[in-house]
């Protein structure tokens, strides 16, 4: 039977030395992280993983500041947002939550945000660094997943890696997260010809593709180490991953669930990234 990676209690464990942290900075320099949150428009998801951010950086500490704005508000006025908090010196984390309205260019939104407080670790910057290897702020969902590697004793040196999804916000950085801790690394998408052949090789088989329980248990070989990546909304409101787990699970040496797995990591490594620019502010 698989060992279970346990992502709310590996985040829970991150927040709290974020915690612990941000109380020695206090105490040591008087500073207190501080993570900003745009809201644009009032889509109830987004809604909600904003509120669930602001109770994250109560409970580590941080200055949490949100800034939730109107469906019509201009592009303009959002840039003019961003560029006020890339000068304040209380705020050291900057994040817009996306999707943005379709009148506002989140490619212009997200190279606005000073890199260095770009806590998501999507600017260009950011992602040119994770490319040539030499990391600033990695993107929260791909950087969660390899703490939960690391902190369940998975060594990635020559493993086959196999990542179905290639978005810029999971699949790819996952790719070059898994290529610099020496795997070997195949990247799927839908134009693969054949995926079950590509994923039956894999040693770890991080599956991202927003495709409820498409991970079969003949699509895998025995031992592999699954992270499931997918949030998907059954018809009858349960929520799964993109692995059948009833049938994966057994074969598995090592998998995470859903939920209880990558969203709790994700929420974490936000709070850890902000912690992080603040201590390369101070
Ligand atoms: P995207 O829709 O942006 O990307 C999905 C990727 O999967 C695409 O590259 C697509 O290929 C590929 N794909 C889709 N269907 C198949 C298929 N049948 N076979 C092979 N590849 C396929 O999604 P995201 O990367 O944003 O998110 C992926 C999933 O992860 C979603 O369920 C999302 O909700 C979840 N998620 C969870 C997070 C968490 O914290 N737990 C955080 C972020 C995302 P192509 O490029 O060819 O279209």
């Amino acid at each position: 039977m698989a060992n279970i990676i346990d992502g709310n209690k590996i985040a829970r464990d991150i927040r709290d030395e974020v915690r612990r942290r941000v109380l020695t900075m206090k105490e040591q320099k008087g500073l207190v992280p501080g993570l900003a949150v745009i809201l644009v428009g009032d889509d109830p998801a987004s809604k909600i993983y904003v509120g669930k951010k602001a109770q994250d950086c109560a409970e580590v500490g941080f200055l949490s500041r949100e800034c939730r704005l109107p469906a019509e508000t201009s592009e303009d006025a959002l840039l003019n947002i961003i560029r006020e908090l890339n000068s304040d010196p209380l705020i050291q984390g900057i994040l817009v939550q996306l999707p943005v309205p379709k009148h506002i260019n989140p490619e212009k939104i997200l190279e606005t945000i000073d890199p260095r407080k770009d806590v998501d670790g999507f600017h260009p910057y950011n992602v040119g660094r994770l490319v040539a290897g030499n990391p600033c702020h990695r993107p929260c969902t791909p950087s969660g997943i390899l703490e939960m590697l690391d902190r369940s004793g998975i060594d990635l040196t020559g493993k086959e890696a196999v990542v179905v999804g290639r978005s810029n916000i999971v699949g790819k950085p996952m790719a070059l997260m898994l290529l610099a801790r020496n795997a070997t690394v195949t990247i799927c998408h839908t134009r693969t010809r054949d995926l079950a052949v590509v994923t039956k090789r894999a040693d770890v088989l991080i599956a991202a593709a927003g495709r409820a329980q498409m991970i079969k248990g003949n699509m895998v070989k025995d031992g592999v180490i699954v992270v499931d990546v997918g949030m998907n909304r059954l018809p009858s409101g349960k929520l799964v991953g993109d692995v059948d787990f009833a049938e994966v699970s057994p074969k598995a040496s090592y998998i995470t669930t859903v939920p209880g797995g990558v969203g709790p990591m994700t929420r974490a490594m936000l709070m850890k990234n902000t912690l992080n620019a603040a201590l390369m502010a101070s």
